[in-house]
């Protein structure tokens, strides 16, 4: 089975389409999380994941956007687009969104967004992290988002092993267990603006990460329009 990873997408329709039609084919399509949040179009992103009958978890912008948690851990810009997708989603939308887990497992794989021993706020950014999460999971391995940057956590003896998978980069999964990140569909953080996306081929355990060009300006444009702040705009073109 083919399938197609992405986390944070963040309501941006631009990055997820683009992201959908050049990966081809798949067989299923899971996501990590923060559908929404920061981005102009949360219910058009909830409907395409609705219409690909996507599965996965929620995150914490999708809880906080529920009301499900509270958003004053949110940094100013944060919840200001917290407030505005509050506002826009759609029942259908909401009533989707509610009836995503924290944590679900499929085969080999964990899904959560933060991290296996905290779904909601943990980030799994540094091999010590990914460390102490190791044994938090009981598939092989486990797929995170949250962090905005795609990354690879993999066991060794002595500890854990960190690689930054940049566009065309492949794993092959053998025994040794792995926290894996396919990085952000729709606000990439590290340097890169380019939407990032995993491919996972649960035959051959190969996993392979791309980054995919989509229209930036059409989504800061909608941004603009909705009134959403201005760094959150800004930071898309930067990939930051
Ligand atoms: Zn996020």
């Amino acid at each position: 089975m083919l399938v197609c990873v992405v986390s944070d997408i963040h309501a941006n329709l631009p990055a997820l389409r683009s992201v959908l039609a050049s990966v081809g084919p798949f067989d299923a399509l899971w996501q990590l999380g923060d559908i929404v949040g920061y981005g102009p179009q949360p219910d058009e992103v909830v409907a395409a994941l609705r219409e690909a009958d996507a599965g996965g978890v929620r995150g914490n912008h999708d809880a906080a956007a529920l009301g499900a948690i509270d958003s004053r851990d949110f940094n100013r810009d944060a919840r200001a687009a917290v407030r505005w997708t509050a506002r826009q989603l759609g029942q259908a939308a909401r009533t989707w969104l509610e009836a995503l887990p924290e944590r679900t497992m499929t085969g080999d794989f964990t899904l959560v967004h933060g991290s296996p021993r905290d779904p909601v706020w943990e980030y799994v950014h540094t091999g010590p992290v990914a460390q102490a999460n190791l044994a938090a999971f009981e598939t092989p391995h486990c797929l995170v988002g949250h962090t905005h940057t795609p990354l690879i956590f993999r066991q060794r003896r002595d500890g854990v092993e960190t690689l930054q998978p940049t566009d065309g980069a492949r794993l092959t999964l053998d025994e040794r267990r792995t926290i894996l990140n396919p990085g952000s569909v729709g606000q990439p953080r590290d340097g890169d603006p380019r939407a990032s996306v995993m491919l996972l081929d649960t035959e051959q355990h190969v996993v392979e990460w791309r980054r995919v060009e989509y229209p930036i300006a059409e989504t800061q444009d909608l941004m603009r329009d909705a009134g959403l702040p201005a760094w959150l705009i800004e930071r898309l073109a930067r990939g930051l």
